[in-house]
């Protein structure tokens, strides 16, 4: 019995979709990802503060292979790059809950907008923090929408994303800890954090999976020349 055409065009998409697979990290062919860029993807954390004082820990800087990777997660819909990379992120993240000598921590994504929710169908902070096997609690929305945080300079981020979130529901001092998957200035972290404060919570630290080399740049050259 000859195979119906539909079946035979799907089964055609799903051989060409394997064959174009590349590595995440570099490339290489029919790969999702080769074992040297697995080699690579290691935690080398970064201790970082945010324009409003906030600690955060980011697991890698945002540059080769991860960089590569998170790009790919990020834009491309390669969601199969979130295990490694979250394998990262959940390494840091029990370093630092096991920092905190108060409660354990909540662990709270950054919130998502529904555009991007829409665009990627997947919330990338929550994926990450899945497939690091942790559990989470979304205790963040999005309450206005802001633009696109690329292209802005660290100034222009902090007033775009002023009042931008919401807590979802109140609390009575419990510790938190704000998850994102990539920190440029700082200035979202900012905002979830105040967010969670006004609602009674108590923001301990961020956990990034990656930190932007240009704010890692301006950390080091802070002293002297911090901005207001
Ligand atoms: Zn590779």
């Amino acid at each position: 019995m000859p195979m119906p055409s539909t079946i035979r065009v799907a089964c055609a998409e799903i051989l060409a979709l394997l064959l174009a697979a590349t590595c995440a990290g570099c490339d290489q062919p029919e790969t999702m990802l080769c074992e040297a860029c697995r080699r690579q993807l290691v935690p080398a954390p970064l201790e970082l503060r945010t324009p409003a004082g906030l600690r955060v820990r980011a697991a890698v800087p945002f540059e080769a292979v991860a960089a590569r990777c998170i790009r790919r997660m990020k834009d491309s819909g390669e969601t199969m790059a979130a295990r490694p990379l979250g394998a990262v992120l959940g390494d840091v993240l029990r370093a630092e809950r096991g920092a905190q000598t108060r409660s354990r921590p909540l662990v709270a994504p950054i919130p998502t907008s529904r555009h991007s929710f829409r665009a990627r169908g997947y919330r990338v902070p929550e994926l990450l923090l899945r497939r690091a096997g942790e559990q989470s609690e979304r205790l963040l929305s999005v309450s206005r929408r802001s633009a696109d945080q690329r292209g802005l300079d660290a100034d222009q981020r902090i007033a775009n994303v002023r009042a931008s979130m919401r807590a979802r529901r109140q609390g009575s001092g419990q510790a938190v800890m704000l998850v994102d998957d990539v920190m440029t200035t700082g200035a979202t972290f900012d905002e979830g954090a105040r967010a969670l404060r006004a609602a009674g919570f108590h923001v301990v630290a961020g956990v990034a999976l990656a930190a932007t080399p240009r704010h890692s740049e301006r950390n080091a050259n802070a002293s002297g020349t911090r901005r207001k």
